[in-house]
């Protein structure tokens, strides 16, 4: 039988950014994470290729800091994960803080780790629609485990 809390959880897709990785903050970030109520659901540690950062990021093809962005994203491991919490998808992007870490909050993850606006260590999905295809895109639903 399917309890009240299990009702009300939904998911989100992270990435924890090479900018992070390379700077051993793996850990740091996910006692972030689980601090705030986000439960890490899945997890995997990758290389993305090039394709791949290209497809993740389509929607900025057209940007000027695309191919910067691409190059980043590519440069060193990242670590893909499914989170899982009440709520998901906004309380995630409270947690990881605005997209500039200059304007970030107080103890949001970009204001702790970030090092500037492009390398700052974390992505987050900025709706239940866009979450459902990036988990998509790097997990299988078995891998998933809540
Ligand atoms: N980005 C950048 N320069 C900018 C805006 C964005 O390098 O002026 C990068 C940055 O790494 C950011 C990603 O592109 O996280 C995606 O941008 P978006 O606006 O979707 O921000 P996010 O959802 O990650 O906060």
């Amino acid at each position: 039988m399917q309890n009240k809390m299990e009702l009300y959880m939904s998911r989100t897709f992270s990435i924890i950014k090479p900018d992070a990785t390379r700077r051993n903050l793996t850990g740091a970030i996910n006692a972030v994470i689980e601090a705030a109520g986000l439960r890490i659901v899945a997890q995997r540690r990758i290389k993305l290729t090039q394709a791949q950062a290209e497809t993740f990021y389509g929607v900025h093809s057209e940007r000027s800091f695309f191919g910067e962005l691409v190059a980043q994203m590519t440069s060193e491991p990242v670590v893909v994960q499914v989170l899982e919490a009440d709520n998901a998808v906004p309380k995630y992007r409270e947690v990881m803080g605005a997209t500039n870490p200059e304007n970030a909050a107080e103890g949001t993850i970009r204001k702790l780790f970030a090092l500037n606006v492009g390398e700052n260590s974390v992505h987050g999905s900025d709706s239940d629609e866009n979450a459902a295809l990036e988990i998509a895109q790097f997990f299988a639903e078995e891998e998933i485990v809540g």
